[in-house]
């Protein structure tokens, strides 16, 4: 299980390539590692003195702020396994030490703007835009925290081990008696019963340590409650040579329905390393999921985007991407839905399949005509339309003149879409 976990900011890549059953409506708004240290900051759970570098002239300016005896630089991405990762110029490792202010420019500039592979990564890495530089800590021990939403306990989690940091992989696999899993009532969460059992397990034995590690434990359930998070996972929780516990890393991730009373967390969301059309498709409240061939799909609903899918591979094609319209879908949604598609260049014919149930499919049928009109469509168009108000919706159609291509059912559709492609 860990190792899903810690690879969670990956897992719609992976859900995405795997399994078409669940190729829709998957998405998780993940922070990065500085934004959510500065939530875990703002619930009282230690964490280092940090800046943000996303330009190089900062550099000097942050060295300034935090004077240090010791810094640790380390690359912004939504990916774990920096420390051990590479960058696309050679140069090793996302994060580093070093107690020479001089050499914190260089390392800054070996990482800034150059992709950080990790085996979190896809194989061509993340670009780096951003930097911290935080005041480094003497770590005496790695401890492993994670407080997640696992379906297997219909509820919270607390996974955790004393012997974290960057091997917590290999210690699942190898070692699990020293990986403790402690399913949490969501109404008493880590109480102070709770949060002595597993300091102790993580090794803060002597009692100051114990009451510190304590209270980090009850911070860091407190935060998971009020975010709405999904994961809270602090890898390493570290024990300090001055006997201090300190959050050295975190990785927060937030369940998407809890969006409308999160609305603040979720305007901070780092969309850069997303893909575009997702982020301008999520503006209009459309899915947007991208696959890898050149049949772009109109569709309602995560049910029917998987038989579509289903029945273009059978027919010897493959989905460019996907839009899901859902349910109470407006015209203009149509209409930008049809505008994606369209400027993908990987498209090559646009093929719209919805079951009108709460869809009107004669909304649907005026928002492709308006799209195709406005926006030039030139290549075809195959539609299946099925369900609530569909003759009146395929008079609009046939009335428009447009050429589309029209289908009675979705193998035809399918069938149509493919040939388009082969001819
Ligand atoms: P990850 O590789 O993406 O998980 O990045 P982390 O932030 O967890 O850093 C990787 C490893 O670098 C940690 O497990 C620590 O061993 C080490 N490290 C990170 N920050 C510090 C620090 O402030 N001081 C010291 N001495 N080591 C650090
Ligand atoms: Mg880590």
């Amino acid at each position: 299980m860990l190792r899903t976990l810690s690879k969670s900011s990956r897992l719609v890549q992976v859900v995405r390539s795997s399994s078409p059953a669940t190729a829709v409506q998957v998405r998780k708004l993940n922070l990065l590692e500085y934004q959510s240290k500065e939530l875990l900051r703002d619930s009282g759970v230690s964490v280092q003195n940090f800046a943000i570098v996303d330009d190089l002239s900062k550099t000097g300016s942050v060295l300034e702020h935090l004077r240090a005896e010791e810094y640790v630089i380390k690359a912004q991405v939504l990916a774990g396994g920096r420390g051990k990762g590479w960058f696309d110029n050679g140069f090793k490792g996302g994060v580093h030490l070093t107690k020479n202010p001089q050499a914190v420019e260089d390392l800054v500039k070996q990482m800034l703007g150059h992709r950080l592979i990790t085996k979190q990564t896809s194989k061509d890495g993340i670009l780096v835009q951003k930097i911290m530089v935080a005041e480094s800590v003497n770590i005496a021990r790695e401890t492993y925290v994670c407080i997640l939403m696992d379906r297997q306990h219909n509820g919270p989690v607390l996974i955790a081990s004393p012997a974290g940091g960057m091997d917590i992989e290999a210690v699942a696999e190898k070692t699990p008696h020293l990986i403790k899993t402690l399913p949490l009532d969501i109404y008493y969460g880590i109480d102070d019963g709770i949060a002595q059992e597993v300091s102790e397990f993580l090794g803060f034995k002597d009692p100051d340590l114990q009451k510190k590690a304590m209270f980090e434990l009850k911070n860091l359930w407190k935060l998971f409650v009020d975010i709405d998070a999904l994961q809270v996972e602090i890898n390493p929780l570290v024990e300090t040579v001055e006997r201090q516990v300190v959050a050295v890393d975190a990785k927060i991730s937030f369940d998407d329905n809890a969006h409308f009373r999160q609305k603040d967390l979720f305007a901070i969301e780092d969309v850069s390393e997303k893909d575009p059309r997702e982020v301008d498709a999520s503006k209009y409240n459309l899915n947007y999921i991208g696959m890898d061939g050149n049949i772009g799909c109109l569709v309602n609903g995560a049910g029917l985007a998987m038989a579509t899918m289903d029945i273009i591979k059978l027919n010897g094609g493959t989905p460019a991407n996907f839009l899901d319209v859902g349910g109470n879908v407006q015209e203009n949604q149509v209409y930008q839905a049809f505008r994606i598609l369209s400027e993908d260049p990987k498209v090559k014919v646009i093929l719209v399949n919805v079951f009108g149930g709460i869809v009107n499919c004669a909304t649907i049928a005026n928002g492709i005509i308006a799209a195709s009109k406005n926006l030039g469509l030139k290549i075809p168009l195959v539609v299946r339309l099925e369900g609530t108000n569909v003759m009146e919706a395929k008079k609009i159609l046939k009335e428009s003149k447009l050429p589309i291509l029209t289908a009675n059912d979705l193998d035809e559709a399918a069938k149509k879409a493919v040939s388009c492609i082969k001819n």
